[in-house]
């Protein structure tokens, strides 16, 4: 929530509807500006630079095709760039006679102007490039270009090439644009206004749905909508966050169970301690038999607190990622027959049957308090929820790739769609049994510590027949004592 608050008092941060809405403004200026430039003030130049660059282009083209040519092609070539590049085109032998013409224009600089032509072609001699180029008014005062260069060697010329083409005056064009520019910048900018209007409530008002859906949960409220409808991202913006609703919900009301379990549990053997404490102090005090009987159960109580405890404490640490591994070489079998040993006290005293079915002798490397506590937990829960038979079956499979552990039990089974959950913290099934203590971690300390390890374990189940955990030790010692 302080979070929240932080964004609403930061002052520098525009909506973003608002930052949409003025580049997509500030883009369109751009481009008008761009346009208005380039139509209106370049266009002149930039006209007069594309008909210089045309008629030296034919020029060039002209002399290519003089030198290659027969004369009936090369003329209708001049004839055919004539017309497509409105120019007036005069080709003239080395003494300066008219020998092709073309004349598309009407005032024309060159044709049949041979006083003119003359001169032209003295300049290009003249010229140190052996060519002329003329931007010239014509009688009726138009502009015009006179491009001009020798045929076949420069300094021997077989003739001499003259172009004429006109500059028409843009003026005119420049104003009609201009008038178009203005009725389309005005109708543009008014249709990008609306449209960037449009635009930005559209993207922005998935993303405003979602933060006020967001806001509804981190205020608690599990059973809130996320909208995405609008795009892809807004889409899986929502998905993502109803996914994360889901599991904080889940989360949640797994630590609310645990919370109620774990006060549940602490306050059963806390009432007890209290009030065998109060027996002693009050009745049995001075009788040593009833006063032992009584420790006992208060010591017992105490064992139960210690375990719940330490329990809570192992998952948080084992959570926390803080926890590290402190692998050593240990012999599996043995250390298997050692945690089952652990368990003849209740064994005996309730007729519980563990079968263990060792392997060969084996040695894993892996750290092996955690994994203790592991087999230890899996025989708990065994005993706990096995059948009226009483018994557990324990197994060692050595295998190529480690060593196989396996817990059986002959109780009632995990239903499929349970077996998902168990393994998931502070899951806890109704059905209870509380032979020996448990406190709905046991399953979530088996997974921390096996996926820290990174072994692989699961569980067989089949209703009314039974369970069977299994997990898999894959770091076995290279001298391995099979044989
Ligand atoms: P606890 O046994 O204390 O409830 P666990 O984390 O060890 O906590 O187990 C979680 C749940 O998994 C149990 O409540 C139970 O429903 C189920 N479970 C665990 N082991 C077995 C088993 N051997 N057979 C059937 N159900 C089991």
């Amino acid at each position: 929530m302080k979070q929240i608050e932080k964004c609403k008092n930061s002052k520098s941060r525009f909506p973003l509807r608002f930052k949409i809405w003025i580049y997509f403004i500030l883009f369109t200026i751009a481009v008008f500006v761009l346009l208005w430039i380039f139509q209106i003030f370049f266009l002149e130049r930039f006209y007069e630079s594309m008909k210089k660059h045309d008629a030296s282009q034919c020029e060039s083209k002209i002399s290519q095709a003089f030198d290659t040519m027969s004369t009936s092609d090369f003329s209708d070539y001049i004839k055919e760039i004539a017309v497509d590049n409105d120019m007036c085109i005069e080709v003239l032998d080395r003494y300066g006679r008219s020998i092709y013409s073309c004349e598309v224009l009407g005032d024309c600089l060159i044709h049949g102007k041979s006083n003119s032509t003359n001169i032209y072609r003295v300049n290009i001699d003249k010229s140190e490039n052996k060519n002329i180029r003329y931007r010239v008014k014509n009688p009726a005062g138009y502009d015009m270009l006179l491009y001009g260069c020798t045929l076949g060697s420069a300094d021997a010329p077989d003739g001499y090439l003259l172009l004429n083409s006109a500059l028409v005056p843009v003026g005119s064009t420049v104003t009609i644009i201009k008038r178009q520019l203005m009725i389309i910048t005005v109708a543009l900018i008014i249709i990008a206004f609306f449209l960037s209007l449009y635009l930005s409530e559209k993207i922005a008002a998935p993303i405003d749905r979602i933060t006020k859906a967001a806001e509804n949960l981190a205020k608690g409220d599990y059973n809130t909508k996320f909208d995405g409808r609008g795009y892809l991202e807004s889409q899986k913006l929502a998905e993502t966050l109803t996914y994360a609703e889901h599991e904080i919900s889940k989360v949640d009301k797994m630590q609310r169970d645990l919370v109620a379990n774990v006060s549940h549990d602490l306050r059963t053997p806390l009432t007890m301690l209290k009030a065998y404490a109060e027996m002693i102090r009050d009745l049995s005090g001075d009788n040593p038999v009833k006063r032992n009987e009584h420790l006992e159960i208060i010591i017992n109580e105490t064992d139960r607190l210690a375990l719940l405890v330490n329990d809570i404490l192992d998952l948080s640490k084992l959570e926390s990622g803080k926890q590290q591994l402190s692998p050593s070489e240990f012999e599996i079998s043995s250390k298997m027959t050692e945690i089952i040993d652990r368990f003849k006290g209740i064994s005996e005293r309730m007729g519980y049957h563990i079968h263990f079915t060792p392997d060969n002798p084996r040695n894993v490397v892996c750290d092996e308090i955690k994994i203790q506590q592991v087999i230890y937990n899996l025989i708990n829960n065994a005993i706990n929820y096995t059948g009226d038979d009483k018994q557990v079956f324990v197994r060692q499979i050595n295998k190529p790739e480690g060593v196989l552990i396996e817990v059986e039990d002959t109780g009632d089974g995990i239903e499929e769609d349970k077996i998902k959950l168990i393994f998931d913290k502070y899951y806890r099934s109704e059905n209870h049994k509380r032979e020996v203590v448990g406190t709905g971690l046991g399953l979530s300390i088996v997974k921390a510590v096996l996926k820290l390890h990174n072994y692989d374990y699961g569980v067989r189940s089949r209703l009314g027949k039974g369970s069977t955990f299994w997990f898999m030790i894959s770091d076995v010692a290279n001298d391995k004592k099979e044989e």
